[in-house]
């Protein structure tokens, strides 16, 4: 029997007209200086904007699925961009400005965007880019910049023109005919992984997941009108799991840090702004709660924050929440995942504070409705959700990418490491973990730094959490290095606190009796920095290649 049900297209233009409608006097605030001072606009007037960059886009030829590109940081311009491009049917491709020039070639070209826009503070590192780039035809600057950085980014042959942000929108129709047939599967902006190993691989989100993950995704957060959502995390990674979407669908207001992220400027935000959520990953986290106890800003308007992107040591939980009073959410999830599968959200009834409590908040989370989850073990056969059995993770659901995208000029390696992603319709995570049978999600590594000691796996993430549970340590990455005796044994590497003194036979000390005794690293390394990733993750390539290379000076215990 057929439904009786309407089915419009679920689409990106019904959240900007929902949001910029229904919630017209909500705004997004974006933060202009140091001492979080911000400028605001309404959700009617970013409406409005984005009728009118929709319009701009149509008179520099985009149409159809043309991509259109973005190079900047979390403000009311990328909002505006994030709503318009692929409301008007076109594709956003967000770029993330911290990769490496040429995996930033690479994913310009290989996404073929055509148009730009560029945050003026960016314009000059862009020019530098931008002669490599040579599927942009136009380029537009949001802010002004120096007669030099225009000439430079107006110099390349390829470029047609170089445009004003709100130059360009000046005198166009402040609403659009937005396309109501658009196939709620087409795709309306795509995001690249930062790729670890080779080259990033892209992945574009359709109307529909979009629609469907940022509802799934307010819902489990109960996020409202009275919200105001500090989105940390990058317009340009993951997503931006899913906030700028959801604040219009549920009306709170997003406030955004644009390049302010140093904690200092952060919490002056936080209290100006009257923040009451946010998200980021732990750095991010980690670095203000050291700032919140050495200065004490008033931040008692914050009641929770969104932690993801990497494991969230559970000691930067326990700081946030007997400290500051403010409880961490853990999430998980994936780029190809748009990114959340998870948020560690206690079952009712679970008594606060109890051992139970912090095994559900310390998880990587519960899946959300329309996540489905499988592992499958070393021997290829699915296990248990016993909260014990271990195995790779495997997902799919809708708003869970199925492919990568290609456009036919992968070699065939590249083909087949993307083929090899998927499982029977599965996507495999490359994460190892547990399941609940309540379904809570306990991730014990990532499958690629698992260490394989003596025929039994050593989980890193473990030995980091618990090292940096001690005083004097600000981080600790573990990788596995090669053992003659056992084949690989794990390294720690610690970052001691300033003014902090601490030494490997102590760190070793304080781990005894948390994990087992032969897990215990034999090997120490105390650096200045974890090096981290484009989006901040420990970088455990990079210390990889330093061990390899002797740049690590190395203490051994016995
Ligand atoms: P990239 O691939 O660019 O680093 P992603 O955000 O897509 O960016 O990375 C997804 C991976 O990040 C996951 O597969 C997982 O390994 C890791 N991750 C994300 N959230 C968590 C978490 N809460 N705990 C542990 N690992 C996480």
């Amino acid at each position: 029997m057929d439904s009786t049900m309407q089915s419009p297209p679920l689409l990106i233009s019904s959240i900007l007209e929902y949001g910029s409608t229904i919630h017209a006097d909500q705004e997004v605030v974006t933060c202009t200086d140091t001492d979080g001072s911000a400028r605001r606009m309404t959700y009617a007037e970013v409406g409005r904007r984005s009728a009118q960059l929709a319009h701009a886009l149509r008179g520099l030829g985009i149409e159809g699925d043309n991509r259109v590109a973005t190079f900047m940081w979390n403000n009311a311009e990328h909002l505006i961009a994030y709503l318009a491009v692929p409301s008007m049917g076109a594709v956003l491709h967000a770029l993330n400005i911290r990769l490496f020039p040429q995996q930033l070639v690479y994913i310009t070209t290989h996404a073929g965007n055509e148009v730009v826009i560029v945050d003026n503070t960016l314009a000059g590192p862009f020019s530098q880019l931008l002669p490599h780039l040579t599927t942009l035809r136009h380029v537009i600057v949001n802010g002004p910049v120096d007669d030099a950085t225009r000439e430079a980014l107006g110099a390349p042959d390829h470029i047609e023109a170089v445009h004003d942000f709100y130059g360009l929108l000046e005198g166009q129709p402040e609403s659009y005919d937005w396309p109501r047939d658009l196939d709620e599967n087409c795709a309306s902006s795509m995001c690249y992984t930062s790729g670890t190993t080779g080259n990033p691989k892209g992945v574009a989100y359709s109307h529909r997941s979009n629609y469907l993950h940022s509802g799934a995704v307010g819902m489990a957060l109960g996020v409202g009108q009275g919200d105001r959502l500090l989105t940390v995390v990058p317009l340009f990674h993951a997503n931006a799991w899913g906030f700028p979407y959801l604040c219009m669908l549920a009306g709170a207001t997003l406030v955004m840090p644009d390049r302010f992220l140093q904690a200092e400027p952060l919490a002056r935000l936080i209290e100006r702004e009257k923040v009451t959520s946010g998200g980021g990953v732990p750095t991010i986290w980690n670095d203000l709660v050291r700032y919140l106890d050495e200065h004490r800003p008033d931040v008692s308007s914050v009641q929770r924050l969104m932690v993801g992107g990497s494991a969230c040591p559970p000691a930067l939980m326990r700081a946030f929440q007997d400290r500051h009073d403010i409880e961490i959410i853990h999430g998980w999830g994936m780029t190809e995942m748009s990114p959340v599968g998870t948020l560690a959200i206690p079952p009712a009834g679970v008594e606060e504070g109890s051992d139970a409590y912090w095994r559900y908040r310390t998880a990587q989370g519960r899946l959300l409705p329309g996540v489905e989850a499988r592992l499958i073990g070393p021997d290829g056969s699915e296990q248990p959700w016993d909260g014990e059995a271990v195995g790779e993770l495997e997902v799919r659901g809708p708003w869970i990418t199925a492919s990568y995208y290609a456009n036919g000029t992968e070699s065939e390696a590249e083909r087949d490491e993307m083929a090899a992603k998927f499982h029977d319709g599965w996507l495999r995570t490359g994460d190892v973990g547990a399941l609940t049978r309540d379904g809570f999600l306990v991730l014990t590594d990532r499958a690629k730094d698992v260490i394989k000691s003596g025929g039994e796996w050593i989980s890193s993430v473990d030995l980091e959490n618990e090292i940096m549970a001690h005083p004097a340590v600000v981080e600790a990455s573990v990788i596995g290095v090669p053992d003659e005796k056992w084949g690989e044994r794990p390294l720690a590497t610690v970052v001691v606190a300033e003014g902090a003194e601490v030494s490997a036979a102590e760190l070793r000390t304080f781990l005894e009796g948390k994990v087992a005794h032969w897990q215990l690293p034999e090997r120490w390394s105390f650096i200045d920095e974890v090096p981290k990733t484009s989006v901040g993750k420990f970088d455990k390539k990079v210390l990889r290649s330093r061990f390899a290379q002797g740049e690590l000076a190395v203490e051994r215990l016995d």
